[in-house]
């Protein structure tokens, strides 16, 4: 692969709208993705397989549970600096900032919103380290963009909760210590388990043959009667809200990952058109080519505005979920379309792994559908401005 000459857009000077702190979490967080990341990725990517050792080093770049509080092992910051870890992780790549999100958003996020204070010193530690890697079972088989419906349930033993179900499609499943499983009780109500591998009839398949996120590990997550200790029960808060608020909180990193994705794409093109000479000039000497680039910085720069308010709403306790459903569906499209037109700009070189514009183009594929599909975020916005829900 060729090294990581990266230089990050900044159109509107958006580095104004950031303080030190910011600045200095965000360059720090390029740096070792830069020394770390770029040069290993590509290889991990084409053995479809997670490197698991850039753990330790995620975690100390904030990677894991960045605004968890300090007192239970998390950095302590704030949305903005949240936001702007995740872009530059998934600059790097996305399968990677999957690691990162679900650890931070779907397993350390619920454990410390809907879990106890046992609970919380049990196991926010130890995730925030990387000790423990944690993965979000909530899709089912016959159960995605309507969660909802799901099967898997637990019944109250006396003792211990037994739980029967299958989860699939879940990151991290085939590594991960610890899974925050939601599951229906005997009421059909909606709440959260930690199961823990080792635990007897919990097993955790991989999925193989992905073409798209091969560097994060995908699988599925079985119970088969396994006995629950019913201390591991999130007791703060049930029903589908649950799960679903611990989705704002990824969904929100995801909006500013995708433009860390698009980024790189942009540079890239960018870089390459200034070198690359066909008819004796450089092919971003022509039209149609400048037209592609015009058009990514115009959407870089609107996707980072809309990311920054967004940010600063979420400090204030006041961003919406369908709000956070607008940045997630924009700015994904946004990279995709972006890392298409990127790769047309490379011509054959831009299939290969050379360049890292065909790995972010495939992994958007699933970053555009889980975590809410595509046309579901837009559905959410129109019931959100008509007040129709059009889901059924
Ligand atoms: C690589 C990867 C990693 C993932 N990681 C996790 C994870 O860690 N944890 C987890 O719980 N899940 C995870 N998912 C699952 C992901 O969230 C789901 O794939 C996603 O929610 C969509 O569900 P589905 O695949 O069942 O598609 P479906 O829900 O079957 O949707 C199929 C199509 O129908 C459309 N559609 C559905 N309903 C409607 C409607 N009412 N109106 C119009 N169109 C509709 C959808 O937009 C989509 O285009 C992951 C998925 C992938 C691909």
């Amino acid at each position: 692969m060729k090294p990581d000459l990266f230089k990050a857009p900044d159109y509107y000077l958006l580095d104004d709208l950031l303080t030190e702190e910011h600045k200095l979490i965000r360059d720090t967080a390029r740096a070792w993705v830069k020394k770390e990341v770029s040069p290993i990725i590509e290889d991990f990517a084409q053995r479809a397989e997670f490197p698991k050792q850039l753990i330790p080093g995620l975690a100390e770049i904030g990677g894991f549970g960045p605004y968890i509080p300090t007192e239970y092992g998390g950095a302590g910051l704030d949305q903005i600096s949240y936001g702007l870890i995740m872009q530059e992780i998934e600059r790097g790549d996305s399968g990677i900032r999957s690691t990162s999100s679900v650890q931070s958003s779907l397993v350390m996020y619920p454990i410390w919103k809907y879990g106890n204070e046992e609970q919380r010193k049990k196991y926010l530690p130890k995730l925030a380290t990387g000790e423990y890697i944690g993965c979000f079972g909530l899709t089912e088989p016959d159960y995605g963009s309507n969660p909802g419906g799901m099967v898997t349930n637990f019944k109250d033993m006396g003792d211990h909760y037994l739980l029967n179900g299958a989860k699939m499609w879940i990151s991290n499943a085939p590594f991960a210590q610890i899974a925050v499983v939601w599951a229906k009780n005997e009421e059909g109500r909606i709440h959260g388990l930690i199961v823990e591998r080792g635990m007897e009839g919990f097993t955790t398949p991989e999925t193989h043959n992905k073409w798209s996120l091969r560097a994060s590990a995908t699988g599925e997550l079985i119970f088969d009667n396994v006995k629950v200790p019913k201390e591991n029960l999130l007791p703060n808060k049930s029903g589908l809200g649950a799960p679903l608020g611990c989705l704002d909180s990824a969904r929100y990193g995801i909006a500013w990952g995708a433009i860390g994705a698009a980024m790189d794409c942009y540079d890239t093109a960018l870089r390459y058109s200034q070198e690359r000479i066909q008819f004796d000039k450089p092919i971003g000497a022509t039209q149609l080519q400048q037209k592609k680039l015009a058009e990514m910085i115009t959407e870089i720069t609107k996707a980072q505005l809309l990311t920054w308010r967004l940010g600063v709403l979420r400090n204030e306790g006041r961003a919406t979920t369908a709000q956070i459903s607008m940045a997630k569906r924009n700015n994904v499209a946004m990279a995709l379309d972006i890392a298409r037109d990127a790769r047309q700009m490379l011509g054959g070189m831009g299939i290969t792994g050379e360049y890292s514009i065909m790995r972010h183009m495939m992994n958007l594929e699933s970053v555009v559908t889980y975590e809410g599909t595509h046309d579901i975020h837009l559905l959410i916005t129109g019931m959100d401005v008509t007040g129709f829900p059009a889901f059924k």
